[in-house]
């Protein structure tokens, strides 16, 4: 019940501000001096602390409170600077901006995989949420379906990206509008004709706008690990997803956003359960159970006379509905190389800012987040070969033939980040074994690739916290994709 949470929390907070008024003005200083030399993410992070969890004296004072924002009932939720409601003509995009016919341009891709989400973002006015929503809703007559005014669905999507951080370098409105754009094209696949109603249409593209909102640009695992306030809050469990839905939802009571008013009352509770379904599993950690469930579903796969899916029960849609987003979530590697290329560089500089802050507090670093030994190329193969070619090649199944053209993009940059991955000592060696017609030897350099595993994934009977899947990804095969000899997953 995350409305009670946050009232627990509120009150938790206020008692709390006594003790925290003694370091307030310690607090600021220290805030501002992190500002001023860049470590924007320490920063960001010490904002979640609740002051009463500190456990580490030198960063004590910095850890406790959130010295600019108001305490809201949610945290992050904040009003914003400067009037964003609309209550006269809306521009052609929903964005005010000076490059029109190039945003057009760009725009005018919005059905196809593939399409330049950087460029949106710069012709957009750094908006690329807000256009590419208000773009889509368009195109699908959304609107007009929903009785939504123009004025109401630019506030809403304004106010939305707004509640993504801009200095985060991957959780941004640029990926939330790629995988809002994603979702819409998956949606509009040949497979899938006329199969989701319009509310479920509506409850996918706005599950994937609001999917990543307020992110801060740490894992689950780190905000749990470090004790953060958003852990306290939703007990551990799915702390990042929780928090997205609940700062969406309330986003939609400020002035002028509630973009749902005019649905009926048994559709506004219909669109808000499938919503928090399909928000709830983009957690990797449901990753193993939402592919199991769709491996299962593609052989028992029903399709009517015309080719397109049946899916006859809520269980059935919700299910693709969720894989389709959670695809759409892990669609970078099915683009183009260069767009691929540039998202790696955008997580993967999340991912080492966050291993900075690991070392700075003393806590482990997460595998994937230690700038001084992970490489890059290998974390994006592993993380090809164990998790996201199979999720892409059983959707391609589901809608079959209509993802194969993305299946072989994905293959075909997959084979690209393998042939990238810098030949160490101890695996030139073994080349040079191999050319003389010996084996390569097993025990080489491994890379760790880590996703948390949720306790259905782990089988019953377990009742740890989750466990962590390491996949090693030795340098023995630079060949060719698919070498499962070499592939090696322990459960630790
Ligand atoms: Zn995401």
């Amino acid at each position: 019940m995350p409305v009670l949470c946050t009232m627990s929390i509120v009150e938790q907070q206020r008692q709390c501000q006594q003790c925290v008024d003694s370091v307030i003005v310690t607090m600021k200083q220290e805030a501002l001096l992190l500002r001023l030399t860049g470590s924007c993410y320490d920063y960001k992070q010490q904002e979640l602390d609740l002051p009463t969890l500190k456990v580490d004296p030198v960063h004590q004072v910095a850890e406790t409170v959130e010295p600019n924002r108001p305490m809201s009932q949610i945290s992050g939720v904040r009003k914003l600077k400067h009037a964003n409601s609309f209550t006269g003509i809306v521009p052609r995009y929903g964005v005010e901006t000076p490059h029109p016919q190039e945003l057009a341009k760009y725009l005018g891709e919005i059905d196809k995989w593939g399409v330049d989400m950087f460029k949106i973002a710069t012709y957009s006015n750094n908006k690329p949420l807000t256009a590419v929503v208000y773009t889509i809703f368009q195109d699908r007559d959304l609107m007009k379906t929903f009785k939504i005014p123009a004025p109401t669905l630019v506030t809403y999507l304004l106010h939305l990206e707004e509640h993504y951080h801009n200095d985060v370098p991957y959780h941004n409105s640029i990926h939330a509008a790629d995988v809002t754009q994603s979702t819409h094209v998956l949606l509009s696949v040949p497979a899938l004709e006329n199969v989701f109603t319009d509310l479920e249409t509506l409850a996918a593209i706005f599950a994937s706008a609001i999917h990543d909102v307020d992110h801060p640009g740490l894992t689950n695992q780190y905000l749990v690990a470090s004790g953060s306030e958003l852990a306290l809050m939703y007990n551990d469990e799915s702390v990042l997803e929780n928090h997205h839905l609940a700062v969406a939802f309330k986003l939609l009571q400020e002035e002028n956003c509630d973009i749902i008013a005019n649905l009926g009352k048994k559709q506004r509770q219909t669109f808000r359960k499938m919503v928090i379904d399909m928000v709830l599993a983009t957690d990797m950690s449901k990753h193993m159970t939402l592919l199991a469930d769709l491996k299962t579903m593609v052989e028992t796969k029903k399709v009517a006379g015309s080719g397109v899916l049946l899916l006859d029960n809520y269980t059935d849609r919700i299910q693709v509905l969720q894989n389709m987003v959670h695809c759409s979530d892990l669609s970078n590697p099915t683009k183009p190389l260069e767009l691929y290329k540039m998202w790696t560089d955008r997580i993967m500089n999340e991912f080492f800012e966050q291993g900075d802050a690991e070392r700075r507090r003393g806590l482990d670093i997460s595998p994937m987040c230690d700038r001084q030994t992970a490489t890059i190329e290998k974390s994006q193969v592993g993380f090809i070969d164990y998790i996201v070619h199979p999720l892409w090649e059983t959707w391609a199944d589901l809608v079959y033939p209509d993802a194969q053209d993305i299946l072989d993009t994905l293959e075909d940059n997959r084979d690209w980040f393998q042939s990238m991955i810098p030949i160490s000592p101890s695996s030139s060696f073994c080349t040079k074994r191999g050319d003389d017609g010996e084996d390569g030897d097993e025990k080489e350099e491994e890379t760790k690739f880590q996703f948390p595993m949720d306790d259905e994934d782990k089988g019953k009977g377990d009742s740890s916290n989750k466990d962590t899947l390491v996949i090693r990804v030795t340098d023995s095969h630079k060949d060719s994709k698919g070498s499962k000899d070499n592939r090696h997953l322990d459960k630790k």
